[in-house]
């Protein structure tokens, strides 16, 4: 967007413009590099070397395995793409705990899985948005397959207590997903630490492009895929992969590790000083 001084964007809850570093990263692959990843020769090389590359960013960020990350349309669908594809993976439609303050793209899914018979349980939060643990603990039910909290509120921010509900989920032997399209980028968000099978994240939250987000799967984790097709994406979303939006996303996650200042504005690198301990942006930021 060009400067304007009379205009302040203050929504990056809603999108993040695209970082420079970004930009430049997509430069080669939007005006040469237009192979089909999947092809043996030549041209499908640069496209495949940066869709890998982009995956190992994306992983070093979340502090996971490359092979654990599918790269999806954006945050909508890696959401879609848990609630359903357990829901379909399931021997008879089974029961899902979230809460009543994710993103419509958690309860509208949940929504629909209830038409095929499934069963959710949205557990409430307190007045500053906060889920009580206890609280999903209750809600855990002999054929519950699916906990689904979110990492940070995309209206207020509060940030869920995700290590704890995660080790409730596992000692009740639940999946347990969590939707960090707020909280990548802005605060550590480390899959083994959080304890988590299933994390999402959406792109133009974190200054890469709309139209590109990612879903963890831990090793092991069986999902039903939403689209079938070549074998893409080790059979978990089949459709040619966008090396241009990879290297987008890839590009973001490796500025959200190593620069979370300058991805927003010399003012917030001013903020935050040179020394933001393990180089996250503080909460001033
Ligand atoms: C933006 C957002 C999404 C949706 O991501 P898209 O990439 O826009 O589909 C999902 N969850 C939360 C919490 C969000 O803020």
């Amino acid at each position: 967007m060009p400067e304007d001084p009379t205009r302040i964007y203050l929504d990056h809850n809603a999108s993040t413009p695209i970082a420079p570093a970004v930009s430049a990263a997509m430069r080669p692959l939007l005006d040469d590099d237009f192979g089909n990843p999947s092809s043996g020769h030549w041209a499908g090389r640069p496209a495949r070397d940066a869709v890998g590359a982009a995956r190992r960013r994306i992983a070093s960020l979340l502090g996971c395995d490359p092979a654990e990350i599918v790269l999806t349309s954006g945050g909508s669908e890696a959401n879609n793409q848990v609630i359903k594809g357990v829901v379909l993976g399931a021997a008879s439609p089974p029961h899902i705990v979230t809460t009543a303050v994710e993103h419509p793209a958690i309860l509208e899914p949940c929504r629909f899985v209830e038409t095929l018979g499934a069963r959710v349980t949205a557990v409430p939060v307190d007045g500053h948005g906060l889920v009580d643990p206890d609280d999903v603990r209750r809600a855990i039910a002999p054929d519950t397959a699916l906990v689904s909290v979110m990492h940070a509120n995309n209206e207020v921010g509060t940030v869920q207590p995700i290590a704890e509900i995660a080790h409730i989920a596992r000692d009740h032997g639940v999946l347990f997903h969590t939707d960090a399209a707020q909280s990548a980028g802005k605060i550590p968000v480390r899959v083994r630490e959080l304890g988590v099978d299933l994390l999402s994240l959406a792109g133009h939250k974190l200054y890469a492009p709309k139209g590109v987000g990612a879903l963890f799967v831990r090793r092991g984790v069986e999902l039903t895929p939403l689209v079938h097709g070549g074998g893409h994406e080790d059979g978990r979303r089949a459709g040619t992969e966008s090396a241009l939006l990879a290297a987008g996303l890839g590009a973001a996650c490796r500025l959200a590790e190593t620069d979370p200042c300058g991805t927003a504005s010399a003012a917030c690198a001013t903020a935050c000083g040179t020394d933001c301990g393990r180089g996250w942006a503080t909460a001033s930021c």
